[in-house]
């Protein structure tokens, strides 16, 4: 199938062309057609499946086909659990809209920038709101912002905003927009707790599910290697040396760490950066712009960026700590292997990450062999360290190593 059949007006498809996008993909040949007959939508899709398109083209055609006299006025929410996701969000409408009569005007508001500029953007005229809720909230308790307009309200990646207090925050929004409207919700899962905010958002939606279908990291090699935590960082620089990565995308657990390693890196003459949640957000876009361009050849990031973000080309992404749960590992190793293109995801694990990599490869239904590089083979006795015996990543000093340390320095 191709977009042509999808019913959308010539400026969109010739932004669509424009992208690249040749074809649909199965969520947007669902997904499209069901918005563009005005249905509600409850969307179970995991992230590079290009689910972002699938609402952005029928919410501007239908907002393009009614856009009415006057100054521009908010018709389209949408909100994100992250910053850069509504970013990215807002940058999909602006691309898909370029070609239309009227350019829609697309506002982002975040955390981290001036709400006050947020304010006189949305004051100036807006059409299309992307936001994080909980800026958002902040905004609407300023009361400068008129909503009796909005037709749609897309929740992107909602699950991951079950997290943040979210259900509190959503009742106070939906206080504030009409209840007659078009609802898109988009979520990788459905536990309890979303189908409670999916029956409070939506109307009779019409749920999409491609369960029966591989999902899209299928195309995406994965790689485990069995490594002491110390040697980590050589193993990352021989296999960047062997394989000739061009940019990777390495997940870490702390925040520090993501600092810490990106210097030494540096040190070493790597193109190197972190990206964490204590940036400011104008460092977190900057950072992320270089990264796209390929200035920066290796991200040590945390989980931050790891859901919905769209980075082309990411030749691999290690998991340099494991990921709490197997939830976040697909989401993790989702952003290599982009849209269909194959992908390469490399684990490191220890003694200490067995067991929790096991449970990882059974919720995944995967098996992964394990592999051992050369010169950096896994020591150390894994029976021992079952009863706490042995060292845990950079062994903990006792209280008397400690003070002969102590004793050491004073000494010099
Ligand atoms: P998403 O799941 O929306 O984040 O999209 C994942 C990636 O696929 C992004 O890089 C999109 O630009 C790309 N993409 C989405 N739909 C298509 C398509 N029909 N053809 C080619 N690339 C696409």
């Amino acid at each position: 199938m191709s977009f042509s059949k999808l019913q959308l007006s010539s400026p969109i498809l010739q932004a669509v062309q424009e992208n690249n996008y040749v074809k649909p993909t199965p969520i947007q040949e669902k997904v499209i057609p069901l918005v563009l007959e005005k249905h509600d939508i409850m969307a179970k899709a995991q992230t590079g499946s290009g689910k972002s398109a699938s609402f952005v083209l029928p919410v501007l055609e239908q907002w393009a086909e009614n856009l009415g006299e006057g100054k521009p006025k908010i018709k389209v929410l949408v909100l994100t659990p992250t910053r850069e996701l509504t970013i990215q969000v807002a940058e999909y409408f602006s691309t898909f809209g370029t070609h239309l009569p009227r350019k829609p005007k697309v506002v982002s508001v975040i955390g981290g920038e001036s709400i006050g500029d947020q304010l006189f953007a949305i004051q100036k005229g807006c059409d299309i709101l992307v936001a994080t809720s909980g800026r958002f909230l902040d905004v609407l308790r300023k009361k400068q912002m008129n909503l009796a307009h909005l037709e749609f309200l897309v929740l992107d990646e909602a699950d991951k905003m079950l997290n943040l207090g979210f259900s509190e925050e959503l009742d106070l929004i939906l206080e504030a927009i009409p209840t007659q409207r078009q609802n898109l919700l988009f979520s990788a899962t459905y536990p309890q707790k979303m189908l409670d905010i999916a029956s409070k958002i939506t109307k009779n939606p019409v749920e999409v599910s491609f369960e029966d279908e591989a999902p899209t990291v299928d195309k995406i090699v994965q790689r485990v290697i069995e490594v002491n935590p110390e040697n980590r960082g050589p193993v990352l620089r021989q296999l960047m040396k062997q394989e000739k990565w061009k940019t990777v995308l390495v997940f870490m657990t702390n925040k520090r760490a993501t600092d810490n390693i990106a210097e030494k890196f540096r040190k070493r003459g790597y193109l190197a950066e972190s990206f964490h949640g204590d940036l400011t957000q104008e460092d977190r876009n900057y950072t992320l712009e270089q990264f796209k361009a390929k200035k920066i050849q290796i991200l040590f990031a945390t989980d931050l960026v790891s859901r919905g973000l769209d980075i082309d080309d990411i030749s691999c992404v290690i998991n340099y700590d494991l990921p709490r749960s197997p939830a976040d590992y697909i989401h993790r190793i989702g952003r290599t292997g982009r849209a269909g293109k194959a992908g390469l995801a490399v684990t490191f694990i220890g003694h200490d990450e067995q067991e929790h990599f096991k449970l990882i490869e059974k919720r995944s239904n995967i098996k992964l062999e394990r592999e051992q590089i050369k010169g950096y083979e896994l020591k150390g006795d894994a029976a021992l360290k079952e009863k706490g015996k042995a060292p845990v990543k950079g062994k903990r000093k006792s209280k008397k190593d400690k003070l002969r340390e102590q004793a050491l320095k004073d000494a010099e």
